[in-house]
């Protein structure tokens, strides 16, 4: 009772030039790039940082460059170098690799906040722990986006912000993809994602593993502080047959020695994991109402490409270096959105379809030993699927 009276007491009315739903990588690194280039900018983020998230940790190194320009270098908190791939099939077949490019493990607990701080740092005015109800565009006709005046008006826990400009950067799956009758959000999407810290010594520092169990995966690779990330993906019928988590983990990962001898030595830091559910992979429109999407809410890849942040990330820079010209008086509103478009295509359309396409032959039996036995005795085509999953440094 005392706390809805606090609330009510303190909500708020502004307005800004740019507004950002939902601080992940692609909200923070946008709302660096907007603020250090002198823009008026407000991100609004339901949860407070510093918090977890299901995500597998493993960031390609195509973004390493990009991360440091905002201001931090992952190596600095801990970060750990990844150049070793290890894929393995239900029963245990294993396939090693290089990794061409590679990557780098770090938790997004420190990742995130640590954007956070220099976002804050760089003059953008962060909302954390409030949530975004509902977005309007209050002049849908108005193609040209009128300088000084708010378009948007934008309703949250904490009052009503106006924003000439909203960047929607709240991940896979938010409230706001119904209000904005997104069309795939009436439909039910059949994976869940898991995620626990763990401590080992059964893998080497330097791997990124993909343990294949039926009906899904499961990544493990080394963060800082000597953890691990331990995060998998599942068809929502193992938890339809076997009702709890920790019974699909009881009863499926002993099917693969790797993830069985990871359960049971392990030593686990959490309690419970982190999980998600209602994952969309379906292809998404890049612009909604004027409302400009970046990040998974522009399109996810699957998780097994290992690639997500890393186009988060990219998605946040192209869209940035537009918005800065924008208001520039460089390109109308008009332009923008097309060429936004037209430049999110070129990177993201093939890769996307490439991680759809990979996905179907993971979490079978047969289909994973079949892409395995493929990978060991043709290495080009292993080569081949990654190249087309992955892009170059930004
Ligand atoms: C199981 C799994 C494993 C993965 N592993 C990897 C991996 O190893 N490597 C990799 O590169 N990618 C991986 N990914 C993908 C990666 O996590 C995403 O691509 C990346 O997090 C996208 O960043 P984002 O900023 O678009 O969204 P997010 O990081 O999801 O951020 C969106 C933010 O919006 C906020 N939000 C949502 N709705 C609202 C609202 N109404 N009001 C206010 N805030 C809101 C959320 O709280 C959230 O913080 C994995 C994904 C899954 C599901």
């Amino acid at each position: 009772m005392k706390k809805e009276k606090i609330e009510t007491e303190n909500k708020k009315s502004i307005s800004t030039q740019i507004a950002i739903i939902g601080g992940g990588l692609a909200g923070l690194a946008c709302s660096i790039r907007l603020a250090k280039a002198g823009l008026e900018v407000i991100l609004i983020e339901k949860n407070t940082y510093p918090f977890h998230r299901v995500c597998g940790e493993y960031i390609s190194n195509e973004a390493l460059d990009y991360v440091k320009s905002l201001g931090i270098n992952p190596f600095d908190f801990g970060a750990v170098s990844l150049d070793k791939f290890w894929l393995s099939s239900p029963s245990g077949n294993k396939l090693e690799l290089d990794l061409p490019l590679g990557g780098f493990g770090i938790s997004r607990y420190t990742l995130d906040y640590e954007l956070s701080k220099i976002a804050k740092k760089e003059g953008v005015e962060i909302w954390d722990g409030i949530f975004v109800k509902d977005v309007l565009n209050t002049n849908k006709l108005n193609d040209t986006n009128k300088k000084n005046e708010s378009k948007f008006l934008i309703e949250t826990s904490n009052g009503t912000i106006g924003s000439q400009i909203v960047i929607g950067s709240y991940g896979k799956r938010s409230n706001l993809d119904n209000k904005l009758q997104r069309d795939f959000s009436s439909k039910n999407f059949p994976y869940i994602g898991v995620k626990y810290h763990l401590k080992t010594d059964l893998m080497p520092n330097n791997v990124i593993a993909l343990h294949n169990f039926w009906r899904g995966y499961c990544g493990i690779s080394r963060i800082e502080d000597d953890k691990f990330c331990f995060c998998y993906l599942s068809h929502k019928d193992n938890l339809t047959d076997f009702k709890k988590v920790e019974n699909i983990e009881k009863q499926l990962f002993t099917d693969n020695p790797f993830l069985s001898k990871i359960l049971k030595e392990a030593e686990f830091l959490y309690e419970k994991p982190e999980i998600i559910n209602q994952i969309s992979f379906s292809p998404k429109k890049l612009i909604e109402d004027d409302i400009l999407m970046c990040g998974d809410s522009a399109g996810m890849i699957t998780p097994l490409c290992g690639n997500g942040m890393a186009m988060a990330l990219h998605s946040s820079k192209i869209l940035s270096d537009l918005l800065i010209n924008h208001f520039d008086n460089q390109i109308s509103f008009k332009s923008l959105k097309k060429e936004y478009q037209k430049r999110w295509n070129h990177q993201f359309q093939l890769r996307l379809k490439a991680g759809r396409t990979v996905q179907h032959f993971f979490g079978g039996r047969k289909s994973s030993e079949f892409l395995i036995n493929t990978f060991k005795h043709v290495p080009s085509v292993a080569r081949k699927v990654v190249s087309l999953t992955h892009g170059k440094s930004f």
